[in-house]
């Protein structure tokens, strides 16, 4: 019978090193709080540089035993981790929202969405084939096996706190690599509890361990990794800016290097487009989260010929979203996650509003509802000198540009130095074809807004990163191939 916690068993405010739960060298602690209420949900390790070379010198003594374990018995204990995962998602679900602030249907979803990578990753585990190379020379044997890169450093944001962080460490465990990690300073209870569950399932001591750090301190102790030769490989999933750094600061000691970044997702609706599902579509993608996802539309393009009726069907649908806290079952969008991001938001609309935007629903923010409040907003007559233009909003704001030809707008979806996802509508199967082509985007939605899935390569192009999670490329990341020649055969 898979063990069952309630939330309050979930809430661990130490350090995983080595199989034990220790505080910071230091002793410091910070406060992790509910975007919703600003109450101090927990008082956590503040680790530093000294946390985070005890993490890798454990993950250095666990890899060459979990490097060598069957893949079979991999697989076993990530299946184990998932069932407990799946087991505990209400639990889990609900330590997402209180700390991270989406409706509890979206913690609970995210749950399930981490978990699936898990279930996906472990069976991949036991596919991980070489090559035998066809022979070039008489009494020689050429072949290509596959080994784990070594101890890789896993660095998440606060968007998706369990699904982020599910995605690295499933395939990193799955190959045989040893994990060191460091969840974002806004959200780092679920990882923890994620990490307990880990353990629980059966993952050895010092294969997975995981330390919590304020803002101030994440640049030291993520820096102690960037600078150990010992650890062979970063993945992030972050902001641009801070991507560059890690790929900057990384470059003394070569790692490999997985970087999920920043988007700016253009979403094309064409004249010829179903608009009601084209609607639909927008706000699957846009409002999960509250807009706070990286594969959020943030600039639409509409066709002149239905740019008016889609303004007009989208800001119905949107002015009837229910806004309230996590705690409300009728709960659609939550509070967003601190007071700089409330502010970037506010900072977008301000400027486009004064650039001369219709605001066709919202455009405020809900101080009735609590300080991290804004409302679901469509902006029309937007613009490209617009902040919201060439920046994430990371929040729940549509701004609608008109465009009259098909190739005007390809070349404004595609004016962005971003690359993650994009999207489309349309009913012509010629138009399809091109169009999927010619967006420079790692991921492209077609008469489509719900992408995610484990059995697909998530990622993007451009200065939205390289490397891919999920599918049965998500492996390849952490795995090294080794060629092997053989002679002195004949
Ligand atoms: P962020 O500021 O880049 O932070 C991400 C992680 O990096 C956090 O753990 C953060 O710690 C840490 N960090 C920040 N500065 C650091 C430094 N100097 N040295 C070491 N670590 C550092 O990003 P965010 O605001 O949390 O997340 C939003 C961004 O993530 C958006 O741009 C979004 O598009 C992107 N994102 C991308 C994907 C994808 O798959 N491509 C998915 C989700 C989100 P602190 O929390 O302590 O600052």
């Amino acid at each position: 019978m898979t063990q069952q916690y309630e939330l309050s068993e979930l809430i661990r405010s130490d350090n995983f090193i080595d199989g034990k739960w220790v505080a910071s060298a230091g002793g410091k602690r910070f406060d992790v709080t509910n975007p919703a209420t600003g109450e101090v949900i927990a008082q956590i390790a503040d680790s530093d540089a000294a946390d985070a070379r005890a993490a890798t010198d454990a993950a250095a003594r666990a890899f060459p035993g979990w490097r060598d374990t069957l893949p079979r018995d991999r697989a076993a204990v990530l299946h184990r981790w998932h069932a407990l995962m799946v087991a505990n998602a209400d639990a889990l679900g609900r330590l997402i929202s209180l700390e991270q602030g989406k409706p509890l249907a979206e913690g609970r979803g995210e749950v399930m969405y981490g978990a699936s990578y898990v279930a996906w990753f472990a069976d991949e585990a036991t596919r991980i084939y070489g090559d035998i190379i066809p022979q070039q020379q008489r009494g020689k044997r050429m072949s290509a096996i596959k080994e784990p890169v070594g101890i890789v450093a896993a660095i998440t944001p606060w968007n998706f706190p369990l699904a982020m962080i599910a995605r690295k460490i499933a395939p990193a465990l799955a190959a045989g690599c040893t994990v060191v990690g460091k969840p974002a300073e806004d959200t780092p209870l679920t990882a923890l509890a994620l990490v307990m569950l880990a353990h629980e399932a059966g993952v050895p001591a010092g294969v997975l361990n995981l330390i919590s750090a304020s803002r101030e301190n994440a640049g030291p102790a993520v820096g102690d990794w960037l600078a150990d030769s010992r650890v062979r490989k970063i993945t992030f999933t972050g902001s641009t800016p801070v991507g560059k750094y890690l790929a900057r600061e990384s470059a003394g000691t070569l790692k490999k290097l997985s970087l999920e970044l920043g988007g700016n997702a253009p979403f094309i609706v064409f004249d010829d487009a179903d608009l009601d599902a084209a609607v639909t579509g927008m706000l699957a993608a846009k409002f999960r989260n509250g807009g706070q996802t990286c594969v959020c539309p943030n600039r639409v393009y509409v066709q002149s010929g239905v740019y008016e009726r889609f303004a007009d069907l989208l800001a119905t649908r949107v002015a009837a979203l229910k806004v309230a806290p996590a705690t409300d079952p009728a709960a659609q969008i939550g509070p967003m996650i601190n007071a700089r991001a409330i502010d970037k938001i506010a900072r977008h609309v301000d400027d486009a509003v004064s650039r001369g935007v219709r605001v066709l629903t919202g455009g405020k923010r809900l101080p009735e509802l609590g300080p991290n409040y804004y409302a679901p907003t469509v902006l029309a007559d937007a613009s490209p000198d617009m902040q919201l233009s060439c920046e994430e909003t990371f929040g729940p704001v549509v701004p609608l540009f008109r465009f009259d030809h098909e190739a005007e707008a390809i070349h404004a979806a595609n004016d962005t130095p971003f690359g993650l996802a994009s999207y489309f509508y349309s009913q012509d199967v010629r138009r399809i074809d091109r169009v999927a082509r010619q967006l420079e985007a790692g991921i492209v939605g077609i008469n489509e807004g719900a992408l995610a899935s484990e059995a697909a390569p998530f990622g993007g192009v451009k200065e939205s990163g390289y490397g891919r999670e999920g599918s049965k490329y998500g492996l390849d990341d952490y795995l090294s191939i080794k060629y092997l020649c053989q002679g002195g055969l004949e």
